[in-house]
This record gives structure tokens, sequence and C-alpha cells, in this order.
């Protein structure tokens, strides 16, 4: 079985419950069906303005956090990455679809359970030519 340990569990804090229901049931999946493990990176959850500003700074995203918020921002967002050899990688991309195979199967059931409300789960994974934020996930109201 795996669960998120508890440095994972406190980057999680202040992350939609809708999230935190989603990635423990795709991480016990992840299990079931023998792919690796998964970690939550550092500022992978809820984030402050200045953290976000802080990672603008360093080139890795395009929002400042304070004109241009991100989901993290309001807890509507959380970046998972596999844990591999005892560490977090963003190298091992099998690992990330695997988790996707699972987060999308895991949604779709509790799309089923009446749990989603007026949410839509996006991938950063099929985002741009090379899908290139696979850790992240974020929910969106429907319009
Ligand atoms: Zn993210």
């Amino acid at each position: 079985m795996y669960i998120f340990g508890e440095t994972s569990n406190k980057r999680r804090a202040g992350v939609d419950s809708l999230l935190i229901e989603l990635t423990d049931r795709a991480l016990a999946m992840m299990y079931r069906k023998g792919h690796c493990d998964m970690t939550i990176p550092l500022w992978g959850g809820k984030r402050s303005a200045e953290e976000q500003f802080k990672i603008f700074q360093q080139g890795n995203s395009e929002l400042d956090g304070y004109e241009d918020k991100s989901y993290h921002q309001s807890g509507l967002a959380i970046d998972v990455i596999p844990y591999v050899n005892g560490k977090g990688t963003y190298k091992f991309i099998e690992g990330f679809f695997d988790f996707a195979q699972c987060m999308f199967t895991v949604w779709a059931n509790m799309v089923a359970e009446g749990k989603t409300g007026s949410y839509v789960l996006e991938w950063g994974g099929f985002w741009g030519s090379t899908g290139w934020d696979k850790p992240h996930w974020q929910l969106v109201k429907k319009t």
C-alpha cells in the first residue's frame, strides 16, 4: 500500500478536499497496479502570493501570484511527482502517465459518485505541444 507521508501531507495542507481524496485514491491505485510511488514536491500544494512570486522569479511559472494568480493559491491545484529510489523525480515520464491514468479513473468514479459538483479536472500534461506541466492537476469550475 502506498500512502502519502508526513511531508507530503504537510504540503497538501489547505488543498481542496476533492483533490485530497482524488490523490489518495489514485496513489492507492498506483500500488494495486504495480506502478511507482508518488510524492508532493515543495510548493506542490497551496501557495501564498509570495511563494508563487518566488516560483515566477525562478522562471518556473508565468504567473506572478499578484496580477496573475495560480490555482495553487486558492487550493484548487496540486503537483504530484514520481517517487523513485527514495526521492521525487521529474524524469520518470512513464510514472506521470501511469499516475494520470489512475487520476482520471478515480475522477470518473468520483463523478459517478456525485462528489465532484461543478468542477472539471484538468491536467498540465495536456498543455502545449509537449505537455510541459505533467506534475500539475487543477479543478476548474464548469462554465
Ligand atoms: Zn502546479
